[in-house]
């Protein structure tokens, strides 16, 4: 019976079918965080949006549990799931420019490097995150914060379309002119609403030459360095995106041996406009302490999407990243995160990031993501490479999370570092605030029977049978 059905699935799709006993089956389920290991039943591996529909209807009508994976970073590992079908967009990677409208088409299974690269090509950018390995698709879902977001906010304020498959298995455009509401709660709503199959971004001139302020300080200096950051912070232009990360110095070649290894604190700093202005503009912050080493200067703007790439590396590393919104970073609050940071597992990076600029002035209700008046995202990005770790890292990071939601009044999170989800709706709902109970209802409309439910869920409150016995 089910080899029957494996037959009529695989004649409906143009992309593979995979299943256990399939030679590509192991490589295609990995994902970034090399703690998943789930085994689906099936894997579609789709190359276009009919396979997309073809997968939807299949996992639907089999009662299957469904998940996408679009670039396979998320870290509590949801793009893959145990038994069920996993719908896999990582073949979908184009990327189109239209140099006219100055916008880009990109394809549900593009990385932010496919998107950089080709923008790139005409001096524009899309506003998204710092890692070019990561998927658009999930970090666009769930917002998308990155070097560009003081000038031009988050990758969904310049979101413009999104082409979508939905648990009904409807091809459907959202925009601000059809589907207002979905549109809406895809910005920042996550994986709730159906399998995006295509992003229409406004694009924005930047580089290629970009002007990026990175000075590592010793981390005894890390309380007075991060004081004078945050002294700074109102002084900066939206141009300049910042943060300040607790961080050990990489056991990489580009570093002195000598010094490999040593806590630092490293504030980071980008100017997304003219080099010569960044330069005078970032200068203070390679002034907030004694140097250790300096890396600020002019790079490619496809360097700088790149220059965490090689600490953040696909399988090999176990990661659990969960986030806070923080009120306030006053001399208490940094005192508890350079205290709770001190026993971090050495390759962890602790991140204070400031959420300002354009990002802060988009209403909460403008869009899914929520309130953008908290000013500042602590990450707990803790990593380390010995499974036997696992259960002491993963409580660690717990811990040093519980201990600082005293200095948050919401308690929310940034749902793009979740860590597991383990708090379940509670955790999202605080995440979204009063944006919460629009996107149930959007839900109910676009997803009632809860298909797509491998993601920060939103939870229906009303079913498809409910639903037809109150028409
Ligand atoms: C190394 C690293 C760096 C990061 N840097 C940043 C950053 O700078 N800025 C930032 O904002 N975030 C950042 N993130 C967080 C990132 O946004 C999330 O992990 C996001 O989920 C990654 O998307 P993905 O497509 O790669 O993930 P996946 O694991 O493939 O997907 C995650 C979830 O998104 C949903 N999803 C994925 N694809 C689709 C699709 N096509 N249609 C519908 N739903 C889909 C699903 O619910 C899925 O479970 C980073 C994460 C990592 C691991």
């Amino acid at each position: 019976m089910i080899e029957q059905k494996i037959q009529e699935l695989k004649a409906q799709i143009r992309g593979q079918l995979l299943c256990q006993r399939d030679d590509e089956y192991d490589a295609t389920r990995r994902l970034w965080n090399g703690m998943i290991d789930k085994k689906p039943l099936l894997i579609v591996r789709c190359l276009g949006v009919a396979d997309v529909v073809a997968a939807v209807n299949f996992g639907r009508d089999n009662n299957l549990d469904i998940a996408i994976r679009g670039g396979g970073h998320n870290v509590a590992g949801n793009a893959v799931c145990e038994d069920g079908l996993m719908i896999d967009l990582s073949l979908m990677r184009g990327v189109r420019v239209d140099t006219q409208a100055q916008t880009a088409w990109v394809q549900g299974g593009a990385k932010l490097g496919d998107v950089d690269r080709e923008t790139q090509l005409h001096g524009l950018a899309a506003p998204a995150g710092v890692v070019s390995h990561t998927g658009v698709a999930g970090l666009t879902l769930g917002g998308g914060t990155g070097w560009l977001s003081g000038k031009y906010g988050l990758t969904v304020d310049n979101l413009l379309e999104v082409e979508l498959v939905t648990a009904d298995g409807r091809v459907l455009k959202a925009s601000k002119t059809q589907h207002a509401d979905l549109f809406w709660a895809l910005q920042g709503g996550g994986g709730n609403f159906g399998v995006a199959t295509g992003f229409l971004f406004q694009l924005h001139k930047v580089g290629p030459q970009i002007m990026r302020a990175a000075t590592m300080y010793p981390a005894e200096e890390a309380k007075s360095v991060i004081q004078k950051w945050r002294e700074l912070l109102p002084t900066l232009p939206d141009e300049v995106t910042t943060l300040a990360i607790l961080w050990c110095i990489p056991d990489v070649e580009d570093f002195p041996e000598a010094l490999r290894g040593q806590p630092v604190v490293v504030v980071f700093g980008v100017y997304s406009d003219e080099v010569e202005e960044g330069e005078k503009v970032l200068q203070p912050l390679r002034e907030l302490g004694t140097p250790l080493i300096d890396m600020s200067g002019v790079l490619t703007y496809t360097e700088l999407q790149q220059t965490f790439d090689p600490f953040v590396t696909m399988h090999d590393l176990l990661y659990y990243w969960k986030s806070l919104e923080l009120d306030t970073i006053d001399d208490q609050v940094i005192d508890d995160i350079v205290a709770n940071a001190g026993s971090r597992p050495p390759k962890s990076l602790i991140i204070i990031q400031a959420m300002k600029g354009a990002y802060s002035r988009v209403a909460a209700e403008a869009t899914a993501y929520g309130d953008r008046s908290i000013p500042y995202l602590l990450e707990i990005n803790a990593t380390w490479n010995d499974s036997e770790e696992n259960e002491k890292n993963i409580a660690w990071t717990r811990d040093f999370w519980g201990n600082m939601k005293i200095h948050s009044s919401t308690g929310g999170v940034y749902l793009n570092h979740p860590g597991f989800g383990e708090e379940g709706e509670d955790l999202v709902k605080a995440s979204y605030g009063n944006n919460y109970q629009r996107l149930v209802e959007i839900k109910n409309e676009y997803d009632p029977n809860n298909l797509f439910h491998m993601n920060q869920n939103v939870v229906p409150t009303i079913s498809w049978n409910i639903r037809s016995e109150l028409n």
